[in-house]
């Protein structure tokens, strides 16, 4: 019997602010444990919330970014439930009454396809604290930190669009990159600001109904992601198959050593956390004016920018996608196109290839390097007018990487201006002639392969410098003497 599967994500994101969600403690990562606690976010009876407009603010975004409805009225609930880590033995969180709802994200899967995953709800909460576990049994202790206690998040829920783990994690991917894009949180995994729980059921093909959920959590990378689904996507498939399918909803982890999922506890239902209304934070009730400014102030987003990449600069879609899909590489690729008169491949070349490869190397943003747009559209000009060799701007470039310096700066400094003087170039080519009569013979006996080999010399002897076309056409001008 053919199956198909049906994934949907529920996806945590910490939002970018500078303060958590209810009290002013810094959000910052990586500091001492428990340096950044109050009585608030450390859950001390009679403590009361105050609502950061700063994280309601870039919920909103992360809503408009994805084409959900922003709601006028929503509400704050407590969700309770008791685990060390939350000091409060509840979360504040949105159930019935989230602030966005219904959006879509477009994805292209693996096959081609286009296909539209459409977002059930965006809610703001916050985050609980960290648990360190160390030892085992009766020998074992564990620690707490509570620096993450209280900052800003928001859940990102889908629909059960997905259809394969392939497709899940290309979805997830997009999601990461557009967050990024409008600066709602920078999406760190291995930070923990990008979480990610997978459902996952499978039913027989052609069924109107889906099968029972598996809920699979605590995966830490988008292969890990992949993987976990893959595994229980075959589990699944076999337990239908033997004609024993699933009799609960459970909640799995991964097992990342042995590349299985396993099982942790029944899937817990909204029943056990006794949602209800905090009394302590008014329904949050949002003007119209304020969410068509946040829209207006939205960049343009990585998909638009790809279609006018590919309109406006005749691009391929290859090349739009790489150069839109980060908002730091697309604004140096502008600025660059802003002050460089030629062809926008040129610069997108450039940028996708050395820059790229620089940038990888030293794990720096386009932003943090010491490049300049400036520096590339001047090197590309002189280029351009003939002054260095493609080969010699390699170098260049290399050296304004690292320096921050002008090309012309460079240039002058190493001496590696192009060599473009014709009778100063004919000498060098005739002294090179002189020094291999083998080469020439076989030229002139027909083996025009003997060609490449002399330009080589020429340039060899330059070190690069002199002008390759120029070289060209004085050897074959004196080869056929
Ligand atoms: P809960 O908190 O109980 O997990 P949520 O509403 O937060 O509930 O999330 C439910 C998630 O499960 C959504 O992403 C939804 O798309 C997905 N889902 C629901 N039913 C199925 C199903 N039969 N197979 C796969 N995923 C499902
Ligand atoms: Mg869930
Ligand atoms: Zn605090």
């Amino acid at each position: 019997m053919n199956y198909e599967t049906v994934i949907g994500l529920e996806v945590h994101v910490e939002l970018k602010t500078e303060a958590k969600v209810f009290c002013g403690c810094a959000a910052r990562f990586g500091s001492e444990p428990n340096t950044h606690v109050c009585p608030g976010c450390l859950g001390m009876p009679g403590a009361l919330p105050v609502l950061n407009k700063k994280a309601v603010e870039l919920c909103i975004k992360a809503g408009l970014a994805l084409q959900c409805r922003i709601a006028p009225f929503s509400r704050f609930d407590r969700k309770q439930y008791f685990y060390p880590d939350l000091p409060q033995a509840y979360q504040i969180t949105q159930d019935d009454l989230p602030l966005c709802t219904g959006g879509k994200l477009k994805i292209v899967n693996p096959g081609g396809e286009e296909r539209i995953i459409r977002i059930n709800r965006i809610h703001l909460e916050e985050e609980a604290g960290r648990t360190y576990h160390s030892g085992i049994g009766a020998t074992g202790y564990s620690l707490l930190d509570f620096n993450r206690s209280g900052l800003a998040l928001i859940e990102i829920v889908t629909e059960p669009d997905l259809r394969s783990p392939a497709e899940a994690r290309i979805f997830l991917e997009k999601l990461q990159e557009i967050l990024r894009y409008v600066e709602v949180s920078d999406c760190k995994m291995e930070e923990g600001s990008f979480r990610c729980d997978a459902n996952i059921s499978v039913h027989p093909a052609g069924s109107q109904e889906f099968g029972r959920r598996m809920e699979l959590k605590n995966l830490n990378s988008f292969k890990a992601i992949q993987a976990a689904l893959a595994y229980e996507e075959n589990r699944l498939g076999s337990l239908l198959a033997a004609g024993t399918p699933p009799v609960q909803e459970e909640s799995r982890g991964w097992d990342e050593t042995r590349g299985m999922t396993f099982f942790m506890r029944p899937k817990e239902k909204a029943s056990d956390y006794r949602y209800f209304p905090d009394p302590d934070l008014p329904p949050l009730v949002i003007a119209e004016e304020w969410v068509e400014k946040i829209r207006e102030d939205l960049p343009e987003l990585p998909e638009e920018k790809k279609n006018r990449y590919m309109k406006e600069y005749g691009l391929s879609a290859q090349d739009a996608d790489l150069l839109g899909g980060s908002r730091e590489t697309a604004e140096f690729f502008e600025a660059t196109l802003r002050l460089y008169p030629g062809e926008a491949k040129t610069v997108a070349n450039w940028v996708m290839g050395e820059f790229a490869r620089l940038l990888n190397l030293e794990k720096l943003t386009p932003a943090q390097s010491k490049l300049k747009p400036e520096a590339l559209a001047a090197m590309l000009q002189m280029i351009d007018a003939g002054e260095i060799s493609g080969k010699i701007a390699k170098t260049v470039f290399e050296e304004m990487f690292y320096s921050g310096k002008s090309p012309r700066e460079i240039v002058e400094e190493k001496g590696l201006v192009q060599i473009s003087d014709e009778s100063q170039l004919a000498a060098l080519v005739r002294g090179i002639l002189a020094k291999h009569p083998g080469p020439v013979a076989d030229y002139r006996a027909g083996k025009t392969k003997a060609l490449g080999f002399l330009v080589g010399q020429v340039m060899k002897e330059t070190k690069g410098k002199a002008n390759p076309g120029l070289v060209n056409k004085l050897l074959r001008e004196e080869l056929e003497k």
